[in-house]
């Protein structure tokens, strides 16, 4: 496919990679679907005690260059169970407490999942103070239709976990609606790149390719897999903020486009020669990029894989993305598609007696 071919429909990986309910911690589902498209690709594949998915290519005596993206997603799961049947719930990952009433959830159960509604008290019903509050997250529960507790205990059992039933469509054009893009889109990018370097002649580096569990509640996963693994170089894939939106202050959060091109960073958490060999690998290519300074460690896997061991070389591309832990994040898929043309091109650029020291 073309660089320059806007991509309008998804990649079916992807596809059931969104579909797939992988609350951070219950990551089941979309472990299956990474087992099922990219452990026949990898010299090596195996699985850890976190969950994590963890793919490997042999390379030629270079350095092992590790990629994280995470597959786990934010959800809710069951804390209480009141006489009526009602269910309350704690907050897997970080919620908007305007969000979460109104919606459709599946609460993931043994018996496969349950629609369940969140419900909350009618606006008609709220004193004026109170419609200015923004709920508080027991002032919230989920409704399943059921009249009394021992008959919603025969369906749920506490800590069941839940997420929105909103899976993925087209909004227009390449650009895609989901929950949870954050972060298949970045797990799809990582497993796809390393799919099409598992085809590569010359790949010099070990290239290993994790779906990272339990980023959403202090990345877990990326931490013990960093810790075996052992790589010299890591690349992390997550999304970031687009800031095209009417409410985003461009002073504040920089400028970033929905269809601008992949977001490289640069700052403490990312290794400097890692930054321009990525930036050398997106001109290779020829694909539009933009950068975002980041003044402290990323809120990403890259985060917990920098400090792993003796040190790790960081690098962190981020696919912008609209209404970031909402049922409706919005991504460009084209821009989906560069990110993994230049994970690929960065590994193609590894060379056998690389260092990254500086
Ligand atoms: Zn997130």
């Amino acid at each position: 496919m073309s660089k320059k071919t806007p991509v309008t429909a998804y990649p079916e990986f992807l596809k059931d990679l969104l579909e797939a309910k992988s609350p951070t911690g219950h990551e089941f589902a979309a472990q299956a679907v990474v087992d099922a498209y990219v452990e026949k690709s990898a010299d090596k594949y195996h699985r850890d005690t976190l969950g994590n998915r963890i793919a490997e290519l042999k390379g030629k005596g270079g350095p092992t260059l590790m990629f994280a993206g995470h597959i786990d997603e934010i959800g809710l799961i069951i804390s209480h169970v009141d006489d009526k049947g009602f269910l309350y719930f704690e907050f897997l990952g970080g919620h908007d407490h305007v969000i979460p009433s109104g919606r459709r959830v599946h609460i993931l159960t043994r018996n496969g999942p349950v629609l369940g509604i969140t419900g909350k008290r009618a606006v008609h019903l709220l004193s004026p103070e109170d419609r200015k509050r923004v709920p508080e997250r027991h002032d919230m529960w989920i409704d399943i239709g059921v009249t009394n507790r021992t008959e919603a205990l025969t369906i749920v059992r506490i800590g069941d976990p839940a997420v929105y039933a909103d899976g993925p469509e087209i909004l227009r054009g390449s650009i895609g609606v989901a929950r949870a893009f954050d972060d298949k889109a970045g797990a799809y990018v990582c497993m796809e790149a390393f799919r099409r370097l598992a085809k590569e002649k010359d790949l010099a580096a070990r290239v290993v390719s994790v779906a990272t569990t339990q980023e959403e509640i202090g990345t877990r996963g990326a931490q013990v897999a960093a810790q075996s693994i052992n790589p010299q170089v890591s690349i992390t894939v997550d999304v970031g903020h687009a800031t095209d939106h009417p409410d985003a202050d461009n002073r504040k959060f920089g400028k970033f486009t929905l269809s601008g091109g992949p977001i490289i960073s640069r700052g403490p958490n990312i290794n400097p020669l890692v930054f321009d060999q990525m930036i050398a690998a997106a001109e290779s290519i020829d694909i539009p990029y933009q950068v975002a300074a980041e003044s402290r460690p990323t809120g990403t896997d890259a985060r917990a894989i920098q400090m792993a061991n003796g040190g790790v070389a960081c690098g962190l591309v981020s696919i912008p993305l609209r209404y970031m832990h909402t049922p409706g994040e919005i991504v460009d898929l084209t821009v989906v598609e560069q990110s993994v043309q230049l994970l690929v091109a960065f590994a193609l650029q590894v060379k056998k007696n690389q260092s990254y020291a500086w």
